[in-house]
């Protein structure tokens, strides 16, 4: 047994899984048992430099002292109550999301799928009561909004889709960041867009300000909703609160998770009033959502990365990275592309073996995220710093 005779040894935890757990993970061979800030330590002592954050998730880095407290503090007075009854953090947490976001009332849930299916159902129910029965959802090609069936039918990437046919009806896919194609396919059954304001899991492809401007003109001037998944660019990721803020422009449904619980569960999805005020009670509903440990945790969270300034960090510390990988695809001739917005960022490379980089990264102590054969994705903790990037991007450098 490793790690004060918790666990197996690492070779029993992956015998185990590959026994007991489903396997719908194609897991790396490394099994993580502590985390602090920037760094991350495996079953045998081994240390590495977290570039992935649990894919954009770690926003305050890992076991944050001041939230591991909160957690410990509130789940020991309460954890969970019914929604049948009010929970205080819920309102303090929805009122901080409004004011952070300039929308006005939150549902909470558990997961960015979820956030997504309540996102989804809003616009129906208010296609439904407010534009006479109008039910379709415009989304994106390489969009991910996650797996559950309404979630990964809003995806546009039909390799998701593949096997669990027939997928919900009312969706239609359109090329991102081509306006004249979204335009064309509007039609009259047509009740909300979904966006993400950054592609992230399909290679981080940021939409283009023009684009974000014209399909928000569309939407207001036709009388539908935009809806934008945050979920992976919300909380700082892109060196702003929220993506949208980038564009100067604003959603009628905006949904989060992700950063959101600093690495606790906690989904949400945000609305106009206009549009919330179609779900009346029944109308949707989580056993969990917006429980009062989760909602501490998401309190706190906000209120961390707050204190540290942490969205100023995402917007330097992304520009710095960004600036730190053109050098080194200045001084090579394998690296196609260097792209993102604040702390979202992606190489994308002229070969095709770029699993194999990761894996090798790893073995050296940096954590990275491969996309196919041939993109590289960082999404490092909010608090990063130069330091971090250096040794990042050197072990990078060495590895290729
Ligand atoms: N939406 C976006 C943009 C995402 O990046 C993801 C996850 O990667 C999801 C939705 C799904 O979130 P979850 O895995 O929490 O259901």
């Amino acid at each position: 047994m490793s790690d004060e005779n918790i666990y197996p040894e690492t070779n029993t935890i992956i015998s185990m899984d590959d026994t007991y757990v489903m396997h719908s993970y194609g897991r790396k061979k490394v099994v993580f048992v502590k985390g602090s800030g920037m760094k991350l330590w495996d079953a045998d002592g081994k240390e590495y430099l977290d570039f992935l954050a649990g894919i954009a998730v770690n926003g305050i880095g890992h076991s944050h002292p001041e939230l591991a407290e909160a957690i410990c503090r509130q789940s020991s007075k309460l954890m969970h109550v019914s929604n049948l009854f009010y929970v205080p953090q819920q309102p303090m947490l929805a009122k901080k999301l409004v004011e952070l976001s300039g929308l006005d009332k939150a549902f909470f849930c558990n997961s960015g799928a979820e956030a997504n299916e309540a996102a989804l159902k809003l616009a129906r129910k208010w296609g439904n009561t407010k534009r006479s029965g109008r039910y379709e959802i415009i989304t994106a090609k390489h969009s991910f909004h996650g797996r559950t069936l309404a979630a990964v039918t809003a995806t546009g990437q039909p390799k998701y889709h593949s096997g669990f046919e027939p997928m919900m009806p009312g969706f239609k896919y359109v090329p991102y960041n081509d306006f004249d194609a979204l335009k064309k396919s509007i039609s009259d059954a047509t009740c909300a867009v979904m966006l993400e304001p950054v592609q992230g899991e399909s290679g981080v492809w940021p939409a283009s300000k023009e684009y974000m401007v014209n399909v928000r003109k569309l939407c207001d001037d036709l009388g539908i909703l935009l809806i934008l998944d945050e979920v992976q660019t919300g909380i700082g990721r892109t060196g702003k609160w929220f993506g949208f803020q980038h564009y100067d422009i604003k959603p009628d449904i905006m949904t989060l998770a992700k950063t959101l619980g600093g690495g606790f569960p906690i989904g949400s999805c945000l609305a106009t009033n206009s549009v919330a005020e179609v779900f009346e009670p029944g109308s949707h509903a989580s056993t969990f959502g917006g429980n009062p440990l989760a909602c501490t945790a998401a309190l706190t969270t906000i209120d961390i990365i707050e204190k540290n300034d942490l969205i100023n960090n995402s917007m330097n510390m992304g520009a710095y990275m960004k600036e730190s990988l053109i050098k080194l695809q200045k001084s090579r001739n394998d690296i196609k592309d260097v792209r993102g917005l604040g702390l979202m960022i992606a190489l994308e490379f002229n070969r095709d073996d770029i699993q194999d980089v990761v894996v090798k990264c790893m073995n050296q102590g940096l954590i990275v995220n491969g996309i196919g054969t041939n993109i590289i994705r960082f999404v490092p903790p909010l608090i990063v710093n130069q330091n971090d990037i250096d040794n990042a991007i050197n072990i990078l450098a060495n590895v290729l």
